[in-house]
């Protein structure tokens, strides 16, 4: 009765997953990309900053390396190469997500679809009929309504740019801000973070937004808090922001890292009766079904957690409700996440605040300490720690840190808070030492 059994529009993440899935499942299944297979993550998120983040790391080990003895030549960066080299990389990655979707039947359409109307996908010239149709379509950086901003340029543009600038304001300190103020301060560049509000990473726990902003400022980035930028203006060879206190920089970049909106817009979805929210993004359920019954919406577009291994697991739970016997839906509890900034900081579970909203009786442990590697270095940094605990039920509820590594440590301790774990069972756990991960078993003292 249906061309497909499944129209997935977007081959992000949570649309592949879905397609492939949904495929191996026996449905017949199109997906129809516009730009790039993979989306957001694979071309202009998660992958190329992680490379950028590598690159930019290796300027503090060569500086850390004196301490312990090595001498280190001279150092040059060459940020064409680079950009080369994430090039190829990521041109391999979007050959495996082709593969992946070739090989187990999915058909590929490469260019932008919209709805004509609940169960009609028009690609080009033609129109495809879909049992079920999803939606995954991604988001988009925005940026504010500022004069000037078309010479700012957003996290998209941040991945190939032509020149390596020698000073760059990066404007929103939430943590695509601050990951990228860690990326061009390590190659090099001088940095200006500026923020609206009075600490970066606004939804974190409050500790481990003022220990990762106390140690990028150690690192020489130039934090500005409780400012916005009001204009930026052309000059001869810079670019020049106006802040609201009327004091100005001048800068060869301007990136802004404002937030970012789901990419709803020029889909038809009022043509097919999808509802959206007053920020753009589709209302779905908690199986990701929008408000017409055999549209779905996964990922960014529903603005609900925007990192790949959500929209991925709703992708998921979407192809397995729509072509399994059994409905399922993702588990967005205790959901670990990093922010790659340098040093790293990474968290699972409640924030000191929000677990003392929730529970009446909450135990906090802290640990600030030096890491042994800075030891030889001299470098003057802080590793920072902490547990929040559920006193009745001895329930660890959160855990976030600020150090080196924080990112592959946080995701051991996900599992343990999947499991319930207690600060018992954490104190019961034998320490690896010499390591900074063994302070997460060895706190003892409350704050
Ligand atoms: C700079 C940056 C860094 C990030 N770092 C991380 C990280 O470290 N960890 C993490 O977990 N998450 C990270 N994220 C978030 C992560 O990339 C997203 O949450 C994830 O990609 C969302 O997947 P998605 O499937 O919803 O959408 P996307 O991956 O954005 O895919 C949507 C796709 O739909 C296509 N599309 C849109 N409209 C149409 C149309 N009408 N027709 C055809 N195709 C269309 C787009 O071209 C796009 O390819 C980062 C994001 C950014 C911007």
């Amino acid at each position: 009765m249906y061309d497909y059994d499944l129209f997935t529009i977007g081959g992000g993440s949570g649309g592949v997953r879905a397609s492939r899935v949904a495929a191996q499942l026996g449905a017949k299944v199109a997906i129809a990309e516009e730009r790039y297979l993979g989306g957001t993550c694979v071309n202009v998120g998660c992958i190329p900053k992680k490379l950028f983040v590598y690159a930019s790391e290796f300027s503090e080990a060569f500086a850390d390396a004196a301490g312990y003895g090595w001498t280190v030549g001279e150092r040059r960066f060459d940020w064409t190469k680079l950009i080369e080299h994430k090039n190829r990389e990521i041109a391999r990655l979007n050959g495996v997500y082709e593969k992946v979707l070739v090989d187990n039947g999915v058909r590929i359409m490469r260019a932008h679809a919209t709805l004509a109307d609940a169960h009609t996908v028009i690609v080009g010239n033609e129109r495809y009929s879909a049992r079920y149709i999803l939606l995954a379509t991604g988001g988009w950086p925005s940026m504010p309504q500022i004069a000037g901003r078309e010479l700012g340029i957003t996290s998209n543009e941040a991945f190939s740019l032509p020149r390596f600038p020698a000073h760059a304001i990066v404007v929103g300190g939430g943590y695509i801000g601050v990951e990228f103020a860690g990326i061009f301060h390590g190659l090099g560049a001088k940095v200006t973070l500026v923020h609206r509000g009075d600490m970066i990473l606004r939804g974190f726990d409050d500790d481990l937004r003022t220990s990762l902003a106390a140690e990028m400022s150690k690192r020489g980035i130039d934090l500005r808090l409780n400012r916005e930028v009001e204009r930026l203006e052309r000059l001869p060879q810079r670019v020049c922001a106006t802040f609201d206190d009327g004091t100005s920089a001048e800068a060869d970049l301007v990136m802004f890292a404002t937030g970012r909106t789901p990419n709803t817009r020029e889909l038809g979805l009022d043509r097919a009766g999808v509802k959206l929210d007053k920020e753009g993004a589709v209302v779905v359920d908690e199986y990701s079904c929008s408000s017409v019954p055999h549209i779905y919406a996964v990922g960014d577009c529903t603005n609900r957690m925007q990192l790949t291994p959500v929209a991925i697991a709703e992708g998921q739970a979407v192809a397995q409700t729509l072509f399994e016997a059994t409905p399922k839906k993702p588990d967005y509890e205790n959901v670990a996440t990093a922010i790659f900034s340098q040093p790293n900081a990474a968290t699972v579970g409640l924030t000191e605040s929000e677990a003392r909203a929730a529970f009446s009786e909450v135990d906090v442990y802290k640990s600030s300490f030096r890491p042994l590697i800075a030891t030889l270095s001299g470098r003057d940094e802080q590793v920072f720690m902490k547990l929040v605990v559920d006193r009745p039920t001895d329930r660890v509820l959160g855990c976030h840190m600020v150090g080196a590594h924080a990112g592959e440590i946080l995701q051991g301790l996900a599992i343990a808070l999947k499991c319930r774990a207690t600060k018992s069972q954490f104190d019961a756990t034998m320490a690896i030492h010499p390591s900074s991960a063994e302070e997460f078993v060895t706190m003892r003292n409350k704050s």
